[in-house]
């Protein structure tokens, strides 16, 4: 009986520090608590309880098997010492527990230190604007062939920014004429999805929504069969809460051969046959953008394209995106913030609260693009954001946007350009990690960037003692040595 009941306190602690830890690092990652599972908790507060009553039992004298209570048969000061040790195992593994779930969380806070409550979104104006208030979406755009109005400006869901999204937000968001959804099943381990499905109580038809063929664990690779692809749409249609999405990409495609994968165009078919899906697109931002751009522009199967673009993106991004446009394919524009990295620089207060409205001017400048989409998760972001829908781009934001060009050159990675990777003899992904560094410094994602550089194959250990071949590979003047070694220094937990 003795160890069973230690086992039972193992366990329980073992919940507490793996499941309720979990979960309190989430909430203090500032996610919505209602988008979270309770599961944790429940099954930690079983173990609790289940180890308490284990602990009386044993005090008791219980034996298993015989049926009865062994108490008569013990010496009374025996028994009393089983009580009084009893209560001190019961007291000592409830603090136990819940230590356990505080120690999990004492990595991050080491790491993120006073960022770890998330006061303010990263990317929001100091200073809101009476004329913000209550922005709302005037302006819509042809989605291509697909021939559906869209927003233009739309509302993403990332996976560094997704978790935060409350249903409230995104019900207003509906509320203030943004029609156009983006998710993907790995956005905030589908938090992102289930957020949404619930949103859309009501209003699924006013929504038009895209997702992606992934899973919450992550992105799906080559060998994938045709029922893994269609099971995991059917994942979404149930978190989602809906009979079909309007469009579903090829999600952050880095090869031509997972993007003409005949498995993943035979399971869009058979969807769109059973009325699952509409459309067929693709995300990219990866160094092979513009191999698999051309691809899948050539190939005619897609009918959206989904893009990081911002100001001062190369200039080929923009031939991509006419040809796109000729083929009638939609263009969506991700990413469009450029690192978001206004807040720290040297901008006047003014530059800094008009950064975001002008990088989304830019961007809708650009006729051939059909809306862009953002991620954000409070209503002062949508008064700030929505007050650029429809707006023409001025010589003021030309002006701001060359301004903060010039002070993040040397300090902002374009990820997608990926010119510097073949310089390491490592093979270490520059872009990739520079990425995490972004969503850590600029994005607020401590968390997630950590995690992501985690599951990195291969980290910038490399690049602590290294004759730093790739010192002059980077034409935007990263000095790559350092920044990879500021970010290993970041974001490795020990
Ligand atoms: S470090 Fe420079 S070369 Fe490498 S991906 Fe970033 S911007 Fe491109
Ligand atoms: S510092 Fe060395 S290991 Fe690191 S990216 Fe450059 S060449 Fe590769």
């Amino acid at each position: 009986m003795a160890r069973v009941t230690l086992l039972a306190w193992i366990l329980s602690i073992s919940s507490g520090y793996f499941l309720l830890g979990g979960h309190l690092s989430r909430l203090a990652e500032g996610y919505d608590p209602a988008g979270l599972s309770n599961l944790p908790l429940i099954i930690t507060l079983f173990t609790l309880i289940a180890s308490l009553i284990l602990t009386v039992l044993w005090a008791l004298g219980f034996t298993p098997g015989s049926q009865e209570l062994s108490e008569d048969s013990q010496p009374a000061h025996s028994t009393r010492r089983k009580f009084l040790t009893g209560g001190l195992g019961i007291t000592a593994g409830i603090v136990a527990t819940g230590a356990a779930a505080i120690v999990r969380n004492f990595g991050w806070y080491d790491v993120t230190g006073r960022h770890i409550f998330m006061v303010q979104p990263p990317y929001k104006a100091d200073v809101a604007k009476g004329e913000w208030k209550n922005s709302t979406v005037t302006d819509y755009r042809r989605l291509g062939r697909t021939d559906v109005m869209i927003s233009d400006i739309s509302l993403g869901s990332g996976s560094s920014t997704g978790g935060r999204q409350t249903v409230d937000v995104v019900r207003e968001a509906i509320d203030r004429g943004i029609n156009y959804f983006d998710t993907a099943p790995d956005y905030s381990e589908a938090g992102s999805e289930n957020r949404f499905g619930e949103a859309m109580i009501g209003k699924r038809e006013k929504v038009f929504l895209a997702t992606k063929f992934c899973t919450p664990k992550g992105h799906l690779g080559p060998g994938t069969s045709v029922e893994e692809y269609m099971q995991a749409v059917n994942g979404s249609l149930r978190r989602l809460k809906t009979d079909w999405v309007d469009l579903v990409h090829v999600h952050s495609c880095d090869t031509v051969d997972r993007l003409l994968d005949e498995n993943v165009h035979e399971a869009f078919d058979r969807l769109k046959e059973q009325g699952k899906v509409r459309f067929l697109g693709v995300s990219t931002h990866t160094p092979d953008l513009e191999t698999v751009a051309n691809a899948a522009i050539e190939s005619d199967r897609f009918d959206v394209m989904m893009l990081a673009y911002h100001y001062g993106a190369w200039p080929q991004l923009a031939d991509i995106i006419d040809r796109a446009a000729q083929k009638d394919i939609g263009v969506v524009a991700m990413k469009t913030l450029r690192g978001a990295k206004h807040r720290g620089l040297d901008l006047n207060r003014d530059e800094r609260d008009s950064f975001t409205q002008a990088s989304f001017k830019w961007v809708l400048s650009n006729t051939s693009v059909s809306c862009l989409v953002i991620s954000l998760w409070e209503s002062g972001q949508l008064d700030e954001f929505l007050y650029a829908s429809g707006k023409s781009l001025d010589e003021s934001d030309i002006a701001l946007l060359e301004k903060y060009q010039t002070l993040v050159r040397g300090n902002h990675c374009r990820q997608h350009c990926g010119e510097c990777l073949n310089a390491c003899p490592e093979g270490v992904p520059i872009n990739d990690i520079l990425r995490h560094k972004m969503y850590f410094e600029d994005f607020g994602a401590q968390k997630e960037a950590i995690l992501g550089y985690a599951r990195l194959d291969i980290r910038a250990d490399a690049c602590l003692a290294c004759n730093a071949v790739c010192s002059n590979a980077c034409p935007d003047g990263i000095a790559i040595q350092e920044q990879l070694r500021e970010a290993h220094k970041l974001l490795r937990l020990v």
